[in-house]
């Protein structure tokens, strides 16, 4: 019934698989050390796991490890670190500097990489797998702007056949086009407001089907088919909100991933997917896809090909499933408590996934035999304990509100979470509530002498995010509003805004415990103070680590995860 009706990468990829197929056992000793060692030292901001990896240095490699010295000398001096071994299969830059990539496709002989400001191609894939040591990748950072488009962080990527070029999501919604053969960068589609009147639709996912590019859009119930710079774009289903789906309507409002082998398949938070078809006729069936789901699932990619299985990266589980897509037979694979599971490139007889910033492979053949174990990710240990910022506040359930969302009315990318009136949970949030400290710590910014915007000001903010296609720095300031920031060292700092008034005894210096009352949920900074607009009052809380939000390198879907480590409820 879902027969792939776009073969254009089975031919080209199985060709590839078949002369893969002998790597994987040369690189199955890289995998083997990378469990061991439990990956290497942080490096990687970009994820929740720094401070945990800094404590918990890598072991020494083992004797078939390729090592990498930078200098001769056995006697380093005390200030300079001394060299350290690099494990099988870490991406390495021209310089040997380790690369902590987020994404990964193959594409012909060539592994493409995604950081959230680069991409970067390591050419001669094969080779380079076999030869069992590092990868080394070349740059190609996108240019900074295109034709009036600011590149903002990257998110994921995908690899068209049909076009030969690697196609790159930005948190801001804007696609690009990275050119296989010719190595240019293009614009492929710039976001739009193009359903006006409705709510912005969020990109968080997306796949290749013929020459289209499926974004998976859980905030509108819909998968957008993108070809181009087109205005509108036609999605796969009746445009039906997530709130008024019935029965046979498409499901998407819980979804957490999409993958595309013709057919389209369609992951949600807690494991079933969704089979559907092409989308190309008039209709799209869909069904779902009959597997033995093992215990807990929380999945944070999906991923297959023609001829491999269907790959479900559990990144908080550390756990990978590979699904045959006929039998719906799992064969698990567990990693380590340690582990960073992100990007995987699919195979036939196994696949390659980026952990920790090193590709390592596990063969189907060497699944664990345990299908239910779990080893919970090591989560950052500088959030233990924080609560929520609004007593009796539960997490809430979708994309659009948490950090990495997009904000196309500005531009930009949401930096915080948004806690809003649930009517779901009963939480009150309105105006004047209180807003409580998630952390101990000293109060770094506290705004006690707050005047918002005027119109005049908040109109040029808005006309400057729409000229400069994003949401610069200071504008960004202004639209928090009114704000206090909470440094709990370590590198954490916590921001609270759109507040109505802060504490009174909440003074810049002072010390703030957990739980204290640092100001009240307001809308100041939205422009809804202002006559004639609605008026949503919510706390918009965001936490800081090493200097970027948190999600700051991860997808939404994983972004939501880990905040559902931090504060429960899922
Ligand atoms: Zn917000």
């Amino acid at each position: 019934m879902f027969s792939p009706v776009t073969k254009m990468s089975g031919n080209q990829r199985n060709l590839l698989l078949g002369s893969l197929t002998i790597i994987a056992v040369s690189i199955a000793s890289a995998c083997y050390y990378a469990e061991k060692s439990g990956g290497e030292a942080g490096t990687n901001s970009a994820t929740a796991q720094a401070g945990q990896r800094a404590q918990s240095k890598s072991v020494a490699a083992p004797a078939e490890a390729s090592v990498i010295r930078t200098a001769t000398s056995t006697a380093a001096p005390a200030n300079v670190a001394p060299p350290q071994p690099v494990e099988p299969g870490t991406i390495v830059d021209a310089h040997n500097k380790k690369i902590m990539p987020g994404a990964v496709v193959l594409a012909g002989d060539q592994l493409f990489f995604l950081t959230p400001t680069s991409l970067w191609v390591a050419d001669h894939a094969s080779k380079q797998l076999q030869a069992g040591g590092p990868i080394t990748v070349a740059q190609f950072a996108p240019p900074a702007v295109f034709g009036g488009v600011p590149v903002q962080e990257l998110c994921n990527l995908t690899y068209s056949p049909k076009r030969n070029s690697v196609v790159v999501l930005d948190k801001s919604g804007d696609l690009y086009e990275f050119l296989a053969d010719s190595h240019r960068w293009r614009l492929f589609r710039s976001n739009l407001p193009f359903l006006p009147g409705q709510p912005d639709p969020e990109f968080i996912d997306l796949a290749v089907l013929d020459d289209k590019i499926l974004l998976l859009d859980p905030e509108r119930n819909q998968i957008w088919k993108a070809t181009g710079p087109a205005r509108t774009m036609s999605g796969f289903f009746p445009n039906v909100f997530p709130w008024r789906a019935r029965k046979g309507d498409a499901s998407l409002g819980d979804s957490a991933a999409i993958a595309c082998d013709g057919t389209v398949y369609v992951i949600k938070r807690y494991g079933p997917v969704t089979v559907y078809g092409d989308g190309l006729g008039k209709s799209a069936p869909q069904a779902l896809l009959r597997f033995s789901r093992p215990d807990g699932m929380r999945p944070s990619r999906l991923i297959t090909a023609a001829g491999t299985p269907l790959f479900v990266v559990e990144r908080e589980n550390n756990r990978v499933l590979a699904v045959d897509k006929k039998t719906g037979r799992v064969s698990t694979f567990q990693f380590a408590a340690s582990a960073d599971l992100r990007g995987l490139v699919p195979h036939s007889d196994g696949f390659w996934l980026l952990d920790n910033g090193v590709l390592c492979y596990r063969a189907l053949a060497k699944a664990d035999k345990s299908k239910h174990a779990v080893a919970t990710r090591h989560q950052d240990s500088r959030l233990d304990g924080m609560i929520m910022p609004i007593a009796g506040m539960r997490l809430p359930r979708h994309a659009g509100v948490f950090p990495g969302a997009r904000r196309l009315y500005r531009y930009g990318v949401h930096e915080g979470l948004d806690l809003f009136y649930d009517a779901g949970a009963k939480t009150k949030v309105q105006m004047g509530t209180p807003a409580r400290a998630a952390d101990s710590g000293k109060v770094i910014r506290a705004d006690a002498k707050f005047k918002d915007m005027n119109s005049a000001v908040f109109n040029k903010v808005m006309a400057d995010c729409l000229r400069e296609h994003k949401t610069s720095a200071p504008n960004e300031d202004l639209l928090r509003g009114c704000q206090v920031w909470i440094d709990h060292g370590n590198h954490l700092v916590t921001r609270y805004a759109h507040l109505d008034k802060i504490n009174p005894a909440v003074k810049t210096g002072a010390a703030a415990n957990a739980g204290e009352i640092i100001g009240f949920v307001g809308v100041s900074g939205t422009g809804q103070n202002l006559p004639g607009r609605a008026r949503y009052p919510h706390l918009h809380f965001e936490i800081w680590l090493d200097g970027h939000y948190l999600g700051w390198g991860l997808t939404p879907t994983e972004t939501m995860q880990v905040y559902e480590d931090i504060f429960g409820n899922y």
